[in-house]
């Protein structure tokens, strides 16, 4: 299930340190090590799962607990009323860098549209 040299596969199994807000056995969160905004958490599933383009039928479930999971974050955090957003990017336009796919959740701040 595991991808040895992914990131957030070593992130899943304890190899790399991260700072874990939330773990389900399913889905996990960390903080971002480069915030982009002064709250910046990443939803990942434990699975090993490219790139959004390979999610299928069978991960609908599991995409839409994303969205809850990124929700109690925002409210925890206390983001959730002023607002915040939830990103996912996509290969090399979508400006995806860790091939293991992740919700960010970002918020503390206003942000432009469209973004660069
Ligand atoms: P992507 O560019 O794939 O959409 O997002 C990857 C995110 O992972 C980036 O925002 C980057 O700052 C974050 N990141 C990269 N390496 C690490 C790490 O070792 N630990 C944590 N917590 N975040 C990381
Ligand atoms: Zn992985």
């Amino acid at each position: 299930m595991s991808t040895p040299d992914c990131l957030f596969c070593k992130v899943s199994s304890g190899d790399i340190p991260a700072e874990k807000v939330h773990d389900d056995g399913e889905l996990f969160a960390i903080k971002d090590i480069n915030p982009a905004a002064p709250t910046h958490v990443l939803v990942i599933p434990h699975r090993h799962i490219e790139t959004i383009l390979d999610l299928g039928p069978d991960d609908e479930k599991m995409v839409g607990k994303m969205y809850t999971v990124a929700k109690n974050l925002a409210q925890e955090a206390g983001i959730a009323d002023d607002g915040y957003r939830v990103v996912a990017n996509c290969n090399r336009d979508g400006g995806q860098s860790v091939y293991h796919i992740h919700f960010h959740v970002l918020g503390g701040r206003r942000f432009g549209w469209p973004p660069g």
